[in-house]
């Protein structure tokens, strides 16, 4: 039977870390009574250099069930999606399947169940998707859904309405920390790594306590990170408008002529508005050109994995072997 670690990033979660703790205890003990987990599975929380008594909470967790509750204190704090990174792939070494919750218990703990069926069944990766967001605000829900859109615009692969709640086997996670980048855009990342992959769906609640740790600002920070971390499209985009205006710029050559032709204009007008159509095109084609060298510059040195073997069928001393969930 595998071993569960639950991921739970918190930052400034005091008001809600006791009853995150509690309620994914009685998971975890749900699921070993159930036996479809090992005994000594375990919730990780990751205290983001938060100010509050968060650790403080977390050690007495820790000190009250040393084998259900462990903890990794940061040194400062580093948001979200580094946090995360740095609970997964600690949790890496310590258990053979990670899920990843936010403390707030927003996303939905009965699913988790689920998506340790979903694992034996011989997924990989399993993402939660949020059915409805009846409990976001009007602007969280309508932005939220812009941003998906865009992403795909941009031809950045991610599950629609998927956050960070979500499990990854051992070799998941393996395979994520070879992921190097800085710019960590968790949801877009996952996708890339392949492997066999599923949904379950739920309801989004209420926070259980204490406020949103994501204001507006964070939130356009981290969309436009994931924006700017997996596409080169904007570069791409400032080419085409250059090779367009440029066309344009013949366009304004032809009509430039005629008036000039037909006598209608004040003298010097027609090279003045010709070399401003002309040169601006010609910048912004420049720009786009040097960008696009730049662009490539920027996925070379991300320095991604270019692949991710999943199974090799070889003959050695006549057996055929397979290396899946080695
Ligand atoms: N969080 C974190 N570091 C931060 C901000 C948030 O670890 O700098 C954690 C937070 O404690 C929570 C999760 O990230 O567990 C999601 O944050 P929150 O629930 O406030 O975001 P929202 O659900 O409002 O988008
Ligand atoms: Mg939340």
């Amino acid at each position: 039977m595998e071993k569960l670690a639950i991921v739970v990033p918190c930052y400034n979660e005091e008001e809600v870390l006791k009853l995150a703790s509690e309620a994914l205890r009685g998971v975890l003990e749900d699921l070993v009574r159930k036996e479809k987990i090992a005994a000594d599975s375990f919730v990780l929380f990751v205290d983001d250099g938060s100010r509050d008594r968060t650790w403080e909470l977390i050690e007495a967790e820790h000190a009250a069930y040393p084998s259900r509750v462990n903890g990794v204190k940061l040194a400062g704090n580093v948001g979200h999606q580094f946090a995360l990174t740095a609970g997964l792939i600690t949790a890496m070494d310590r258990s053979d399947v990670t899920i990843s919750i936010d403390a707030d218990l927003q996303d939905d703990i009965s699913v988790i169940e689920e998506m340790i069926d979903k694992f034996h069944g011989g997924s990989d990766i399993v993402y939660g998707v949020r059915k409805e967001r009846k409990t976001d605000t009007f602007f969280k829900r309508t932005s939220a859904q812009a941003f998906y859109k865009l992403m795909g615009l941009m031809g950045v692969k991610t599950v629609y309405n998927h956050a960070d709640f979500r499990l990854m086997s051992k070799r998941a996670v393996q395979e994520f920390s070879k992921y190097k980048e800085t710019n960590l855009f968790l949801r877009g990342m996952m996708p890339l790594i392949g492997y066999q992959t599923d949904c379950v769906y739920y309801d989004r609640k209420e926070r259980a306590a204490g406020e949103s740790k994501y204001p507006l600002k964070k939130m356009l920070a981290l969309a436009f990170n994931g924006i700017s971390s997996f596409s080169v499209k904007p570069i791409s985009m400032i080419l085409g408008m250059g090779m367009f205006i440029i066309f344009i710029s013949l366009l304004a050559l032809v009509y430039a002529l005629f008036s000039y032709f037909t006598g209608h204009v004040v003298a010097g007008w027609t090279s003045l508005i010709l070399s401003i159509w002309f040169l601006g095109g010609l910048q912004l084609l420049a720009i786009g050109m040097v960008g696009q060298y730049i662009g490539k510059i920027y996925i070379e040195v991300k320095n991604r994995p270019r692949y991710n073997i999943e199974k090799i069928l070889t003959q050695t001393h006549g057996e055929t072997q397979e290396n899946r969930k080695e």
